[in-house]
């Protein structure tokens, strides 16, 4: 029988969600305050969850708005009457920034941010310092990219199909003290103990999901050699087109320095019909996937653990090739 036969109560799926477990908690260096959960939902359903769980004695979280993803978690919260406070947005310059010197409430119950803006190409350089309150953060687009300091992180959620493996499961890890939080009068699948108690196998867990989750950390540690060298290796792709868009008067980074996102290079054009011809172009010689998100147009390379140097220094070809038979 193959991964996709087994029940998920034999041992040996039991092998693999725990496998994937123990891997996750090696790479980021979890105690055992934390528990590694796989969920269903994506991670759109955690930001209906977190404020339903952390939330339910009326106490407030701090939200922080970098763009698209973190005003949807926003929302979730709102709909719900939960009484959440924006403690910083960057919407005054269409999010080109992430802002920094934000005053957070001693009381609130969790401070909520997307570490990795997708749609605008930005990114935190260093996670906020929110004193005693544990952060939430939304790590879809930038999770297992570097090494990361859990000193003050409550829980990390991520949609696996960027960073960590194919669409269908979200990876979320978790905080004993946070999990304390949950009431008992929500619905049972939208309780993380609910998952927390059953090794996330209160119900089918999407297996092949967490399987090749499994094949993706283990390349992470084994291949790799850790966050560490995965961060080296990140960093080189990122400034190799960082460095070549700054020194371009034909193309010009939409994000600002010091904010820009390692995954997601967002760019522009002189005009929408030259980015056109570009991402057309780009198509013609094998690359895929290089227009903007549909809400904000122009371009942007998305650059995750899976793409390798030689592939930047494709694109890097292609986008000077293209400006001298266009520029
Ligand atoms: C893609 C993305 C999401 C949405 O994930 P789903 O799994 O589709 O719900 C949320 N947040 C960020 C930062 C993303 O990049």
């Amino acid at each position: 029988m193959s991964i996709t036969e087994v029940s998920h109560r034999s041992p040996w799926f039991d092998d693999v969600i725990n496998d994937a477990i123990e891997r996750t908690k090696r790479l980021l260096k979890l105690d055992d305050q934390y528990h590694v959960l796989f969920l269903q939902g994506g991670a759109s359903m955690q930001f209906c969850m977190a404020p339903l769980n952390f939330l339910s004695d009326g106490r407030s979280a701090d939200y922080i708005n970098t763009g698209t993803w973190s005003t949807k978690a926003i929302k979730e919260a709102q709909i719900q009457n939960k009484p959440i406070k924006v403690v910083a947005s960057s919407e005054d310059k269409n999010f080109c920034y992430i802002p920094n010197n934000i005053s957070f409430n001693k009381d609130a119950a969790y401070v909520h941010l997307t570490s990795n803006n997708t749609i605008k190409g930005t990114q935190f350089e260093s996670l906020p310092d929110t004193g005693q309150v544990p952060m939430v953060i939304d790590m879809s687009s930038d999770i297992m990219s570097k090494p990361l300091d859990m000193s003050n992180i409550g829980m990390i959620y991520a949609g696996a199909q960027k960073n960590i493996g194919p669409a269908g499961v979200c990876m979320v890890i978790i905080r004993q003290d946070l999990l304390d939080l949950s009431p008992d009068n929500i619905p049972t699948m939208l309780n993380y103990n609910t998952f927390a108690n059953k090794n996330s196998m209160f119900n089918t867990p999407p297996c092949f999901a967490i399987y090749t989750i499994q094949l993706v950390i283990k390349w992470l540690e084994e291949t790799i050699g850790g966050l560490e060298q995965m961060d080296v290796k990140n960093r080189e792709k990122a400034d190799l087109l960082y460095n070549f868009l700054d020194d371009s008067s034909f193309y010009r980074a939409t994000a600002d320095k010091g904010s820009r996102s390692l995954m997601n290079v967002t760019f522009r054009l002189p005009n929408e019909d030259l980015e056109k011809a570009f991402v057309a172009k780009a198509v013609e010689n094998g690359m895929g996937g290089l227009k903007g998100h549909r809400s904000v147009g122009g371009c942007r390379a998305s650059i995750y653990n899976a793409t390798g140097l030689d592939a930047i220094n494709d694109l890097v070809s292609l986008m000077k090739e293209f400006e001298k038979t266009s520029g």
